[in-house]
């Protein structure tokens, strides 16, 4: 595979736990790096002890120098927004914790069982539905697994198996290879799906082993890639992501619209593009999660249908996403009409 040099910023090592390890843990920091530590946002960070600034370098060399409102630092950069106490805003918009019927399962949509494997991401997105989700209650370790994976045998109704997170590929591979040869030998499974944003912020992460390993499954693998706008996408990226569909993993996307990100006729339309470009299918364009933290995040009902009606009249049909949300109680997403 060819080696992958990033722009701008200078990488000791780039396997990439290294990367991550050098990740940007301060939002002052982040901001001296763009060149706007005088900038009118250097008076707006929020410091928020639980759910800290987490940026790998990777990511940040996409961003545009000294841009206030450069599209993927909003994505990342905690600000005092974040305080605000609105209404309708929770800390478990989904009711996540009632379907989380034992630590590291969560069963809520019908013959598709999530498995957390993982208890943390590569970045912390600032409009993270899981924010304020008990990972440490789901500390699932190897150990744990078995009762995960317990739970999906006696359930002949479970088809697929989601690994989600926090982010499941923040496990190493040899854990992974573990993991997944453990549900291979479940009978009913027939599909397994990573849900990832690891691979968008450290591309490196789509190793070989890794790409060898989901291609050598006996199941179906299908890799949801969450991004949300087409400059999170570059050169970068394309050796890997080409390895993977090579190996017939099918790559699809998930983005979430985001005031300041990619609520813009335009810009969406240029990430179904950008996204077909790189061998990805959009999939899904999320409605905003009403999690605590992030209201400075939404887009009106209103706003998100004519985006969406845009997009219908100008790109194919099979560039344009499902238009959903999430609603607590329900075992789908919740198609919007237009
Ligand atoms: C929507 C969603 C799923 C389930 O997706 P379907 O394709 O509707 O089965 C799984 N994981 C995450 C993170 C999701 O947002
Ligand atoms: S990668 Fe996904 S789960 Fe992790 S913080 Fe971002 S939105 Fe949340």
């Amino acid at each position: 595979m060819t080696q992958y040099t990033p722009e701008r910023i200078e990488l000791q090592n780039d396997d990439w736990q290294s990367i991550l390890a050098q990740a940007v843990r301060s939002p002052r920091e982040l901001l001296e790096l763009l060149g706007l530590q005088s900038s009118g946002l250097a008076q707006q960070l929020h410091v928020d002890k639980a759910f800290g600034v987490l940026v790998p370098r990777t990511y940040i060399a996409l961003m545009q120098h000294g841009d206030e409102n450069d599209p993927l630092l909003r994505q990342v950069l905690s600000v005092q927004d974040e305080q605000l106490e609105v209404a309708g805003y929770t800390k478990d918009p989904l009711g996540e914790l009632e379907t989380n019927v034992q630590p590291g399962v969560i069963h809520k949509y019908h013959g598709r069982l999530l498995l957390v494997v993982a208890g943390g991401c590569a970045v912390n997105c600032r409009y993270c539905f899981r924010r304020h989700f008990p990972y440490g209650d789901n500390a699932v370790g190897r150990k744990q697994w078995q009762a995960s994976l317990d739970y999906v045998a006696q359930d002949a109704s479970i088809s697929e198996v989601i690994l989600s997170g926090g982010d499941p590929l923040l496990i190493s591979d040899e854990a992974l290879a573990d993991l997944l040869a453990q549900i291979e030998a479940i009978p009913h499974v027939q599909r397994l799906r990573i849900h990832s944003r690891l691979p968008v912020v450290i591309a490196q992460r789509l190793t070989d082993r890794l790409i060898r390993m989901l291609a050598s499954s006996r199941q179906q693998v299908s890799m949801v890639l969450h991004i949300n706008h087409a400059r999170e996408l570059s050169a970068s990226h394309r050796p890997y992501l080409e390895a993977c569909r090579q190996a017939g993993i099918s790559l699809l996307n998930q983005s979430v619209l985001l005031k300041g990100v990619n609520d813009d006729e335009q810009q969406l339309c240029q990430l179904s593009e950008t996204l077909f470009a790189y061998g990805i299918l959009p999939y899904y364009l999320h409605q905003l999660d009403r999690v605590q933290g992030a209201q400075h995040f939404a887009v009106s009902d209103e706003r998100m249908r004519v985006l969406y009606r845009y997009m219908l009249d100008h790109l194919p049909g099979y560039l344009v996403p499902r238009l959903a949300r999430e609603e607590a109680g329900r075992t789908s997403k919740t198609l919007i009409k237009l």
